[in-house]
């Protein structure tokens, strides 16, 4: 099958399965019905082409840092690989949810239940990092294991109502009484709502240990503790982002002049990007005081 077989439509060509967003207009790869022409639609760029390489592209890099990291550093801190690797599964399950949603509306559904997956492993990663690394004293061993217990218990909550609350458009199933089913209703095909909902959840979720710790440490320790310019940065970029892929700017101004390059949910990606990057220059900051705290 090469690549010639796959056909590039505007939106009012696509089977409505596959129709999200009417301000891209053109360059879409209509259902392929096959994983591997869809594979095959790497090759040709289309108006996913961006969203697949914002977050593939960042997954190899972090991929290939957090490699560097493990076997280079003398002292591997498990809370940060941790966090590393979440970043990783989420960009990777984003890139193929971004690759494969053409094939046909199962494997939209299946790929996009897998892009949820990541999602929740990121937000789960994000406070967990903080929390392990921020709450370093054996004194709050015990605040700091239910504070981890807790997310991550939240996390599968999520993940499992993420995998439930997808039914195929036109199907119904009445165990859709959380706020995800909302979205499915109104937003069938990209379920646009649970994402933007999912990922300022993340962005707030971020804060949660920042004002434990503020509370017990008071707001000097904090500043230094966990780097408190990195965390705003890193909230910032997750609710810029998540604002600009609501409110689709900038297609909304210019339908179709952002089909290929520059549209929101690119952008979105971008922002994402960014916010794990802020991310991750805290906790290395939360690692390297704890340690000097040690030492001293
Ligand atoms: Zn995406």
């Amino acid at each position: 099958m090469s690549k010639h077989s796959l056909q590039l439509c505007n939106f009012n060509d696509l089977p409505d399965w596959q129709k999200d967003n009417p301000l891209i207009v053109n360059y879409y790869v209509r259902e392929t019905n096959s994983l591997f022409k869809s594979l095959c639609s790497i090759f040709l760029f289309h108006s996913e082409s961006m969203n697949i390489f914002t977050h593939l592209i960042p997954a190899l890099l972090y991929a290939k840092f957090t490699y560097n990291a493990i076997t280079t550093l003398e002292q591997v801190s498990y809370p940060i690989v941790f966090y590393l690797i979440s970043v990783i599964i989420c960009f990777l399950l984003s890139s193929l949810f971004h690759l494969f949603k053409c094939t046909s509306v199962q494997s939209n559904e299946f790929w996009g239940k897998l892009d949820y997956v990541g999602i929740s492993l990121l937000i789960n990663a994000t406070i967990v990092s903080m929390a392990l690394l921020g709450f370093n004293e054996s004194r709050y061993t015990i605040m700091k294991n239910t504070f981890v217990t807790q997310t991550s218990c939240l996390t599968a909550y999520v993940i499992i109502l993420a995998i439930k609350s997808h039914p195929k458009q036109g199907e119904n199933e009445d165990d859709n009484d959380g706020t995800l089913s909302e979205d499915d209703d109104c937003c069938c095909d990209d379920h646009k709502g649970t994402r933007a909902k999912l990922f300022a959840s993340l962005g707030l979720s971020g804060l949660i240990p920042v004002i434990t710790g503020l509370y017990i440490y008071g707001p000097k320790v904090v500043y230094y503790k966990i780097n408190i310019p990195m965390v705003i940065a890193s909230v910032l970029c997750y609710i810029v982002g998540t604002l600009i892929y609501v409110f689709k700017i900038p297609e909304k101004f210019y339908p179709g002049r952002f089909d290929l390059v520059g549209s929101s949910h690119q952008l979105f990606h971008i922002f994402i990007v960014f916010g794990t990057v802020c991310h991750y220059h805290a906790i290395q900051t939360a690692k390297n005081f704890a340690l000097n705290q040690a030492s001293t």
